[in-house]
């Protein structure tokens, strides 16, 4: 059998069944980061990311805003558990061939994000590549009463976004900013039930959440906030590298926050958490209702 044939998620759940985890793990494979045991009241987060040329982005990318990319890929997870980034190392292949110039440009790219959101770039490892490859761990924390998983969606619970979705390939992909103080204020000011950032597309992000939850969701097309950038509504659900963040909390809290939504980051409610039972469903214009198959990124 080949990957391709497995496919990315059955690779991965394959590798999370064959690991036996300490009770030091909260949470291992699966989510946006790991949860690890740390302090009194908090916990540490784990993640990592990699960048591949030809991949996640072009030879003829800025270098800047590859840098930018690597670092803030890896704090959108973070984010998306309702954590703060803190501590990075940077593991790096590069060709010799390469001008230094482009190697400081990908360097500086990294540093303005890490001063902006406060992360300490700690270490990495160098080595000699055909194809430039950027990977970065990233170590963040978070309160344990504002952990948000994957896994905790509950029935009737209203489901929103940020920002804009789809057309991301013309440059937000490689140009964004993670929804650091959204979702802060999201976890400090109410009860977020489970969060995600969109990475592999509104449609297979949102999937994760009900599958890691066990539940199934009612979503409406005329509420899905498609970016300008999208070449129609069915790329844009499936497209990824968004970077924004859906979430999920109780009916009740959802109205009191679309009153005090304090952000220009648009905020969209786009429907509500059912049962297992019932499935994935989007609503058409037209009132049709389809369901959904999951579709989204996958790699292989
Ligand atoms: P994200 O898009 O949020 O970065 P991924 O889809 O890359 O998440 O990964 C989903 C989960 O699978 C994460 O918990 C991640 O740590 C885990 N994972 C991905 N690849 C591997 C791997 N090669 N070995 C172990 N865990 C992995
Ligand atoms: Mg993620």
């Amino acid at each position: 059998m080949k990957l391709r044939d497995l496919g990315e998620f059955n690779f991965i759940n394959r590798i999370s069944k064959a690991i036996k985890l300490s009770s030091h793990v909260v949470k291992g494979i699966g989510d946006d980061a790991a949860v690890l045991k740390y302090t009194k009241d908090k916990y540490l987060l784990f993640t990592t990311d990699i960048l591949l040329e030809g991949k996640h982005f072009y030879k003829g990318s800025s270098a800047g805003l590859v840098g930018k990319k690597a670092l803030s890929s890896n704090i959108s997870d973070i984010v998306a558990m309702g954590g703060i980034p803190k501590f990075a190392v940077i593991s790096i292949g590069l060709p010799g061939s390469m001008n230094l110039k482009y190697a400081d440009e990908l360097y500086k790219g990294i540093r303005k994000v890490a001063d902006k959101f406060s992360v300490d770039l700690v270490g990495g490892d160098t080595v000699g590549s055909n194809k430039i490859i950027i990977n970065i761990a990233l170590i963040g924390e978070v309160e344990i009463k504002n952990l948000a998983l994957r896994s905790k969606a509950k029935k009737e619970d209203a489901i929103f976004v940020t920002g804009d979705i789809g057309g991301s390939i013309k440059l937000k992909h490689l140009n964004f900013t993670p929804r650091l103080k959204e979702a802060r204020y999201l976890v400090k000011n109410f009860k977020i039930n489970s969060m995600i950032d969109v990475s592999d597309g509104l449609l297979a992000d949102l999937a994760h959440i009900l599958e890691e939850s066990d539940k199934g969701a009612v979503i409406y097309e005329k509420t899905i906030p498609v970016s300008n950038d999208a070449i129609d509504f069915n790329s844009a659900m499936r497209d990824g590298e968004d970077f924004e963040l859906i979430f999920t909390l109780p009916k009740k809290q959802a109205d009191r926050l679309e009153d005090i939504w304090p952000f220009e980051t648009r905020l969209s409610r786009i429907g509500r958490i059912c049962s297992g039972r019932k499935g994935f469903y989007l609503i058409r214009k037209n009132g049709k209702s389809e369901k959904i198959k999951s579709a989204g990124f996958t790699h292989f």
